[in-house]
């Protein structure tokens, strides 16, 4: 069959995505000070082999060279996060000039190349401070974070149009402060409730100070949320059924539900109606401030077993084997089933896919080649889906590839990589995959070849 060009619509975003801690290391350099995630990797067991985000990639000395980088390859847009830690690292609130001038450097150089520059305010760092005052289980982190955010847009949106509050919030809350498999490593139903609701406020009223304070602000803000179609594992079992129902509400509905509808759904209010307590008159009109695009963080569907704990149905996420990646299945058309799902019950005026991507054991070759073609086969399904749903109208006006390089991945350490670029870690140097390559000629041609 001859190969057929799938273009995508003209002013397509297409980029690359990372964040601080995963690749910036230099954390003693700058003055910046410790972030939860510095100090949960010091405790022994949390992450494997012991590692940290202590160099990560070096990106903190190299960043213009990833910029050139990325540059050659073609890639138009660069969303990447601030740490807090660099700009506000200290008890009083003073603003650290060094951690803008690393950012002021950073983005002009990007916008030097051509690069859209793209801003996630929180992609996970929270000052220890902070969380020696309870982080986000307490409401006492909304006010700094207020201050932070504010101190990045109004020194940054001069050059930067698209900004993100956070990224993931679900994956704060519940890995966080639920099951305490990510920093700050807290494990109570309660803080992980408070976490969320926290996020979400939070969001509404940076939103709501970002545009006060910039009436006349011409870009974007909004959210990314990690989001997927949860499947009972055995669809024939009642309590399998129940168990992904109950897994989608506080996966998917309870940040959605909130965000555009201003209420937290029925279900999550009955089984958890501590959450009651929690919420503050204004709170949820807050949350659903009007936003300019939903960010769509998309890798798997979630699939779910049902079981009994003290006399209550809980759900445990099943991991089916697979040979696309190793972390999760490869299942693209879960990208268009959630899309669809949200476009029809929400309606966002846009939708960015913010993240998008998959592990695998890329093997660098003799002669310094990464032949990953199961990175573009994963890829190139993914964009066919989004391509069919922008042939319906749907409005998505970016897709960002998770990850530019190989880099800190959380709990797992250095052992999944990611990366369009592979990163030799005991040297830093970085060789794009093939998969780069491929990547790139899509961003220049905007469009994909079907075989
Ligand atoms: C996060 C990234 C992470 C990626 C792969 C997303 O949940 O935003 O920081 O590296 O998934 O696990």
């Amino acid at each position: 069959m001859p190969r057929r060009n799938f273009s995508f619509p003209k002013d397509f975003l297409w980029g690359t995505a990372t964040s601080a801690y995963q690749i910036e290391g230099g954390v003693k350099l700058g003055n910046r000070q410790d972030s939860i995630w510095d100090t949960f990797c010091r405790y022994p067991g949390n992450i494997l082999n012991g590692e940290n985000g202590d160099i990560a990639c070096g990106h903190y000395q190299r960043w213009e060279d990833d910029i050139i980088l990325m540059s050659k390859l073609g890639i138009k847009a660069y969303r990447f996060s601030i740490a807090w830690t660099r700009i506000i690292p200290e008890e009083t609130g003073a603003i650290n000039s060094e951690g803008l001038n690393f950012y002021d450097r950073l983005i002009d150089t990007l916008l030097k190349y051509g690069i859209e520059p793209i801003i996630t305010l929180y992609h996970w760092d929270l000052p220890e401070r902070l969380q020696k005052q309870g982080g986000w289980a307490s409401r006492g982190v909304i006010e700094p974070f207020l201050h932070y955010a504010l101190t990045c847009f109004s020194h940054f949106s001069d050059r930067v149009k698209i900004w993100i509050t956070h990224n993931e919030p679900w994956v704060i809350a519940m890995l966080g402060y639920r099951w305490g498999i990510h920093a700050p490593g807290v494990k109570d139903v309660q803080h992980s409730l408070q976490a969320a609701h926290h996020l979400l406020l939070s969001h509404g009223m940076v939103v709501e100070a970002m545009r006060a304070h910039s009436p006349n602000f011409l870009g974007k803000i909004g959210i990314a949320l990690n989001l997927s179609p949860v499947y009972p594992i055995d669809p024939s079992k009642e309590a399998d059924q129940l168990a992904a129902k109950q897994y989608g509400w506080m996966l998917n509905d309870f940040f959605l539900d909130a965000l555009f509808l201003g209420a937290y759904p029925k279900e999550i209010l009955a089984k958890y109606p501590e959450l009651n307590q929690i919420i503050q008159a204004e709170d949820m009109k807050r949350i659903c401030v009007p936003l300019d695009f939903l960010g769509i963080n998309y890798y798997t569907r979630t699939l779910v077993k049902g079981f009994e704990k003290e006399g209550q149905l809980e759900s445990e996420v099943v991991a089916l084997p697979n040979a696309h990646s190793t972390m999760w299945e490869f299942y693209p058309q879960g990208l268009s089933e959630i899309i669809e799902w949200v476009w029809e019950r929400y309606h966002p005026r846009e939708i960015m896919i913010t993240e998008n991507g998959t592990a695998l054991d890329d093997e660098l070759s003799a002669i310094q080649e990464v032949l990953d073609d199961r990175r573009i086969e994963y890829f190139q399904a993914h964009l066919q889906e989004l391509h069919k749903l922008i042939d319906r109208s749907i409005p998505i006006s970016g897709y960002f590839a998770w990850s530019l390089l190989d880099n800190f991945e959380w709990s797992f350490g250095y052992q999944k990589r990611f990366g369009l670029v592979y990163v030799d870690f005991p040297t830093l140097k970085r060789i794009p995959k093939k998969s780069a390559t491929w990547f790139g000629s899509v961003s220049k041609n905007n469009a994909i070849a079907i075989n």
